[in-house]
């Protein structure tokens, strides 16, 4: 049976435990072997210390028996067997993985990235917060040895289908790594790792990439997974804020996550009804500070008790300046003579429980990237799943981070309303 991988990657976000187990599942519901790459590409680039070429029995023996090599061998024919009706192989109540990363040297996985995973082993992640099969940054990754280690490790383990959970950072090195794919595996076979038969076998990468990121921040899709919980934690943060302001008359200058996306900032002003909101995508058009004091000024004369300002982290003036919350304090205390206080809400805002809507959001994309590691061929293009009008369809990996980049590119070049434009996901350049 062809063997799926799952893997997160970058910045953690909520849902993606959710992505993982609906990735799992829906391969083993398909009649594939299900893998899970821990601590991200760098787990992908370790591979699996001490490992003895190919295994099949061997994956199952890591996750679920230790050293019980009958066992092991038992389960493994219990998963030949159902895999052959194409449904549910358990191994157990899979309470290895479920305790996550941390627990991971004491249940057999050090120096293991590459686990191959049952049904079981992934119940009960859907409610869980961050992502317990690890994610990291890998530097290795970004340099063609890397990447080339990447490959062999995928190869060796007879992995050709590989979904991929992360920003769009991570969905960068995905594509690299396909876009490359055939370079690597000449060259693995070149250095003899590989077989003639192995490079034949694997001459073609099938990759999907899945958006978890709290900011929303990819283009081509609707939403990220992550993002709902991130905007949801913000809300709280917020409501609570608001309390104290309206009772004390305060000012609060809230700092919210976002480099070059205003989603979480935006959305969050709307939900919390916030007086103010700077995002990179569209600075004032004027001087900020006049039309910051101008506007709030307004709120305040209809009898406005509390004044709450959202600003995102990559927000910048339209000469590039960075407006940063502590510059917007001293404003509104030496304009307006406000009591102002700044609140800068940091990881809290990355999530823990994942709200529903990240769970389903996870779990429906979960499927579609199953889907389309199947259906994918030499001349599809590798796909990004994304949601569009409440659908989940796919976009091409390549163009959704190019698009994404630009954006960045843009507010770099102050075309403030070309950045805007990219945001639609209907825009086609
Ligand atoms: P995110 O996925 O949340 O955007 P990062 O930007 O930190 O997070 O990317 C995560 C990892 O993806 C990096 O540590 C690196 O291993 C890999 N990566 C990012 N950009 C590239 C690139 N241009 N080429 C290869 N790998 C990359």
């Amino acid at each position: 049976p062809p063997k799926v991988a799952v893997m997160t990657s970058g910045g953690d976000s909520a849902g993606m435990n959710a992505a993982v187990r609906s990735v799992v599942k829906m391969a083993i519901f398909r009649g594939c072997q299900a893998y899970v790459i821990r601590e991200g590409w760098e787990g992908l680039v370790r591979g699996n210390e001490e490992e003895q070429g190919e295994q099949s029995a061997a994956g199952v023996e890591q996750v679920k028996h230790g050293s019980n090599a009958a066992a092991a061998a038992a389960v493994a024919a219990a998963a030949e067997a159902s895999s052959s009706t194409g449904f549910v192989p358990t191994y157990g109540e899979g309470e290895l993985l479920k305790e996550g990363v941390s627990e991971a040297e004491e249940l057999g996985l050090k120096g293991r990235y590459i686990v191959r995973v049952g049904w079981d082993d992934v119940r009960g992640w859907l409610d869980q917060g961050g992502t317990l099969i690890g994610t990291a940054r890998c530097a290795a990754f970004r340099q063609q040895d890397g990447r080339l280690r990447a490959a062999h490790n995928l190869i060796k383990h007879g992995i050709d289908a590989l979904a991929v959970c992360g920003g769009d950072g991570s969905l960068t090195g995905a594509d690299r790594l396909r876009a490359e794919w055939p370079e690597l595996v000449e060259k693995l076979q070149a250095s003899q790792l590989i077989s003639e038969a192995q490079a034949k076998r694997y001459a073609h990468l099938k990759i999907v990439g899945l958006v978890g990121s709290i900011d929303n921040d990819l283009a081509g899709t609707d939403l990220t997974i992550g993002a709902p919980t991130a905007l949801s934690r913000i809300c709280e943060a917020v409501d609570s804020i608001s309390s104290t302001a309206a009772s004390h008359s305060r000012a609060f200058v809230i700092e919210v996550m976002g480099r070059h996306c205003g989603w979480l900032a935006l959305m969050a002003g709307l939900a919390t009804g916030a007086d103010y909101c700077f995002i990179p995508e569209q600075p004032p058009k004027g001087k900020w500070e006049d039309e910051l004091c101008e506007v709030l000024q307004k709120h305040r004369q209809v009898g406005k008790r509390k004044t709450i300002v959202i600003v995102a982290e990559g927000a910048i003036d339209r000469e590039l300046n960075d407006i940063k919350a502590d510059d917007i304090k001293v404003v509104l205390s030496d304009r307006l003579g406000l009591d102002t206080r700044v609140t800068t809400l940091g990881h809290t805002q990355r999530g823990g429980r994942p709200v529903a809507a990240d769970r389903i959001l996870a779990t429906l994309q979960g499927v579609e990237a199953v889907n389309a590691l199947l259906e994918a061929k030499p001349s599809t293009p590798s796909y990004v799943i994304t949601i569009r009008e409440n659908k989940i369809t796919r976009a091409p990996l390549m163009e959704a981070v190019a698009q994404t980049q630009l954006v960045a590119k843009r507010i770099s070049e102050k075309d403030f309303d070309g950045a805007l434009a990219l945001r639609d996901p209907e825009f086609d350049e």
